[in-house]
């Protein structure tokens, strides 16, 4: 069962990789086949499996034997991994205890939903990484659709507040930062994470962001890889703060803590 999620998952990926790397240059999502970008090749079907071809291919274009970025890869793996722990976060409970496979028309729409909004979340990252933007044509999509996604469950209160608080905090330290600790990009960003995740949660994926983000730097800072003053894209610790409060919930978040401190 998992192995089927994880194939649906990283083909999936690999539409994610076409977003991540057309997106930013403006060139059409659709129209041109996949090739390799240093000589144009185009890609054979054995050349487009997602994970596998890479590892074939031993990360070399067939053609020029230009690498191929470990991005391709990495973008499937984590799209595979996503779909299978968002399948069994939301149908657990059936097949431990039922063992059989019924689910219901919401559950479904729930699995689609949170697919869609990790899945923007993982496009943002990469494409922060490499170009230091938040890009608005995936941000507003899904700020749009988990808000029709509250409004259907009827629970849109505790979300919108959530989100409008984290927008609040995220704008007071652009401005009092005066735009040097992160853009407006990471403005909107936690805002979508303030629709998606709601309160309580939204503080652990607030407090995972800020501490992992800060390891990070820090770490980059030991090893003499930026200076004090050079900027660090904050999209990827944003979107590794929401996966890590979507799949462990607060009160495991509260443990840990207390386990910390103790
Ligand atoms: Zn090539």
């Amino acid at each position: 069962m998992a192995i089927i999620i994880f194939t649906f998952g990283a083909i999936f990926g690999s539409f994610l990789n076409v977003l991540i790397y057309r997106l930013p240059e403006g060139v059409g999502v659709v129209r041109k086949k996949s090739h390799c970008p240093k000589c144009g090749k185009t890609l054979k079907w054995h050349e487009l499996i997602p994970v596998l071809s890479f590892f074939l291919l031993r990360g070399k274009c067939s053609g020029c034997k230009a690498k191929i970025s470990w991005q391709y890869p990495a973008v499937e793996i984590i799209s595979g991994l996503i779909w299978i722990l968002v399948f069994f976060k939301i149908f657990n409970f059936q097949f431990l205890i039922f063992n059989q496979f019924s689910i219901s028309n919401f559950q479904l729409l729930a699995f689609f939903y949170q697919i869609f909004i990790l899945s923007s979340l993982v496009v943002i990252s990469f494409i922060d990484v490499r170009k230091m933007i938040i890009p608005d044509k995936i941000v507003y999509p899904a700020i749009f659709v988990s808000l029709l996604y509250n409004l259907a469950r009827k629970d849109i209160l505790i979300p919108l507040a959530a989100a409008l608080a984290a927008f609040s905090v995220f704008y007071l330290i652009i401005f009092f930062s005066k735009g040097r600790a992160m853009g407006f990009g990471d403005v909107k960003l936690a805002a979508l994470m303030g629709l998606f995740l709601s309160y309580p949660d939204i503080l652990a994926a607030l407090w995972w962001a800020f501490v992992l983000g800060a390891i990070f730097g820090i770490m980059l800072i030991a090893v003499g890889r930026k200076g004090l003053k050079s900027q660090l894209p904050f999209g990827p610790f944003l979107a590794l703060g929401t996966l890590i409060a979507y799949f462990f919930s607060w009160k495991m978040f509260i443990n840990f803590i207390i386990n910390l401190s103790i």
